[in-house]
């Protein structure tokens, strides 16, 4: 497939199935901005919870955070932001910090909407080791909306103005900065695998020293082969104890973590996985989109009109539909009401199922495989005699008739495999 050719018809299938939408767009849209769709948010949630789960919720050195979107501008000052966060624009720097006032009349100030969720991490550092007491090393973890004012908003959900990342500040003691380096280089590609990437288009670029942000002393960027150019997906820098000591000397509060057992006083320094939600999705999109020719050779094509079949290939784990149930006909009531009994228990167990019965089953089918549905289960005439049900698998199209109480096991069981 031409890689625009790909681009193309992945930006199709979003709108068209209900995934990602142009912002505003009967008003023209506005650059750099897209309003996610009941599937694509469902897609979002879950890769969100994912790296919530492998990052937060599985590990004990994590603290989770969630902090205000406009921050005291000071902290940005301190940080660097205000004079640094800038994209070249003619002989200009341009500083993309989206700017807003607060408060009304006199008391209105400037104040900025943030450019990344790590700025408030570190000014709540003092906090979480006052309520926590954590020992080092530890990290807090955010997921949240951040704005760039990209000078040049492009290539779909890849660069946007309003974007989501998922952030962890690993604060570690500065001489063990290394080691935890490499972890964590090890960890990321291990969450874009299980997400569902293809980790044959990732590769670790080692970004040279002109390049990096103004606090990184070492930056690698996981880059993904995008059909518009290899370019950034996630990154990791060493941010050295930069933030904490800037944010020391620009309150004026003590930012320091006091060691139980010697009494000594570090500033701890930091290791940096930042993930864009925008563009892990993209990258699950176009690692998971695939035509095959089962439309026109299986029995499923004389339904299907021997099309050419689209398919979203999603780890179950990450699908936005599990399974969906249909009665093979919608005009045979007592086909209908097993199918909604077999549909509620399936449902209860397994809340993203879906109930289908629009239009034949070769079109039900079209549908879930572009919805990137892993299984599909058909209540037909045998089902009234047997309690049995056809499943049909996604990837290969096979069917196999299993007993309808066995279904909740059989799909957590394909459920966990992922
Ligand atoms: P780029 O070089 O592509 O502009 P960046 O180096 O500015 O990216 P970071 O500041 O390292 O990006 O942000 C961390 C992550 O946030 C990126 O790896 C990316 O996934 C995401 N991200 C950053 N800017 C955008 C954007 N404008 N649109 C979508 N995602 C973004």
């Amino acid at each position: 497939m031409a890689r625009d050719d790909l681009m193309e018809k992945v930006v199709s299938l979003c709108k068209r199935r209900g995934f990602v939408y142009q912002g505003s767009e009967i008003y023209g849209g506005l650059a750099g901005m897209w309003d996610y769709a009941h599937y694509g948010l469902a897609l979002k949630n879950n890769i969100k919870q994912l790296w919530w789960h492998t990052f937060v919720d599985s590990r004990d050195d994590m603290y989770g955070i969630d902090t205000a979107v406009i921050m005291n501008p000071k902290a940005w000052e301190s940080s660097g932001h205000i004079s640094s966060f800038a994209d070249p624009l003619g002989d200009k720097m341009f500083n993309t910090m989206f700017k807003t006032s607060v408060g009304a009349g006199e008391e209105a100030m400037t104040a900025y909407l943030r450019p990344e969720t790590a700025g408030g991490i570190f000014v709540n550092f003092k906090n979480v080791v006052d309520s926590f007491h954590p020992v080092l090393p530890f990290g807090i973890a955010q997921i949240g909306k951040v704005f760039r004012n990209e000078i040049a908003p492009r290539d779909f959900i890849f660069r946007v103005r309003e974007l989501e990342q998922m952030e962890v500040e690993y604060f570690v003691r500065p001489s063990e900065w290394e080691r935890y380096f490499e972890e964590w280089r090890k960890k990321v590609p291990g969450y874009l695998a299980a997400v569902g990437i293809d980790m044959d288009k990732v590769h670790e670029l080692d970004v040279p020293d002109a390049e990096r942000a103004h606090y990184s002393k070492r930056t690698i960027d996981f880059e993904f082969d995008f059909p518009f150019g290899t370019k950034e997906l996630c990154g990791l820098a060493y941010r050295t104890s930069f933030d904490l000591s800037a944010h020391e000397r620009g309150s004026g509060v003590e930012l320091r973590y006091v060691d139980q057992e010697t009494g000594e006083k570090i500033v701890p320094h930091v290791i940096e996985p930042s993930f864009g939600v925008d563009r892990t999705v993209l990258a699950v999109l176009l690692s998971a989109y695939a035509e095959d020719d089962l439309g026109r050779s299986s029995a499923e094509a004389s339904e299907g009109k021997g099309e050419k079949r689209i398919l979203l290939k999603f780890n179950p784990s990450i699908a936005p539909v599990k399974a969906a149930v249909f009665p093979l006909l919608k005009n045979k009531p007592e086909l209908v009401t097993k199918a909604r009994e077999i549909y509620s228990n399936l449902k209860s167990q397994i809340p993203n199922t879906m109930w289908d019965d629009n239009g034949n089953i070769g079109k039900r089918y079209r549908r879930q495989d572009e919805i990137g549905t892993p299984w599909c289960i058909t209540v037909d005439f045998e089902t009234l005699e047997n309690n049995t049900v056809t499943v049909r698998d996604r990837d290969s199209g096979g069917q196999k008739r299993v007993e309808a109480e066995e279904l909740v096991l059989i799909l957590q069981h394909g459920l966990a495999g992922y």
